[in-house]
């Protein structure tokens, strides 16, 4: 497998995953992989009636500890959050980014304005194409402000929880949202997600979609990283195959993998 490393994944330190970390570990190492980095959610703005998604830090790392020692020779085991950012949350992911040895930071934008796109009701009476526009201009605002991550996770996330998901979606339709985000990553060095989780929504696409991707490398972006989004372990890796060719149609030769927020390039 030409990507060896899996570097969006959760376990039961994420309020949405009841799975042991040892258990992600060991699918990685059945499936041949190199290594993995968690990415463990934590979602300051979860609506009152939702899942909680905080994160217990030291427990965190005291079990990321253990398991890299644990599957030392034989799986290269990474720590790293999930940040959900919102223009106010800066200062915290600054501050949770200096206080905790993360390898990697994923900012990812989950809800918009205390509301989850996820249940239906964020979508009721209102057009769809309103809310993917809000989605994104919000997306943009929150990356202005919060800019201490690595890459921005899953970008097109609405899209697979819209009315008509992606049908009636298409990356010229977006354009005007879409490419300040894009140049935003590109002048501050920042990486852009495949995250393959679009593939498991149905959708044929990973998030971003491939035109997306490709408009990324058109206006000179290079900086890729790639993360299956497991919850459970059957997902670890899921359609990296897919996600390879993906990248190298859209022109790119290598994806980035970070370790204490350093990043380092492999090979596609
Ligand atoms: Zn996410
Ligand atoms: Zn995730």
């Amino acid at each position: 497998m030409s990507i060896d490393y899996d570097c969006h994944l959760h376990s039961h330190f994420s309020g949405d995953s009841d799975t042991p970390p040892e258990l992600m570990a060991d699918r990685a190492c059945a499936l041949g992989l190199r290594g993995i980095c968690f990415t463990e959610h934590l979602d300051l703005d979860a609506p009152d009636d939702g899942t909680p998604f905080l994160l217990d830090f030291d427990a965190y790392f005291e079990a990321m500890d253990a398991l890299k020692m644990k599957y030392r020779g034989r799986l290269d085991i990474r720590a790293g959050m999930e940040f959900g950012i919102q223009p106010q949350h800066a200062m915290i992911l600054k501050n949770l980014a200096a206080r905790w040895p993360f390898d990697f930071l994923i900012a990812s934008q989950h809800y918009v304005d205390g509301k989850d796109p996820y249940y239906p009701a964020y979508f009721s009476g209102r057009k769809e194409r309103d809310c993917y526009e809000e989605y994104f201009h919000l997306e943009l605002r929150s990356l202005e402000r919060c800019t201490d991550y690595d890459t921005l996770g899953h970008m097109d996330y609405i899209v697979r929880y819209g009315p008509n998901q992606n049908r009636e979606y298409a990356y010229n339709a977006y354009a005007d949202c879409i490419d300040p985000i894009l140049r935003r990553l590109i002048e501050h060095g920042k990486c852009l997600e495949l995250n393959t989780g679009g593939l498991k929504y149905g959708l044929g696409e990973p998030n971003p979609s491939r035109e997306i991707l490709r408009r990324y490398r058109e206006l000179g972006g290079e900086l890729i990283t790639i993360g299956s989004d497991a919850h459970v372990p059957e997902f670890l890796a899921y359609k990296f195959p897919a996600a390879d060719e993906i990248l190298k149609t859209a022109g790119f030769r290598y994806y980035t993998i970070f370790r204490e927020r350093k990043a380092v390039q492999l090979p596609l």
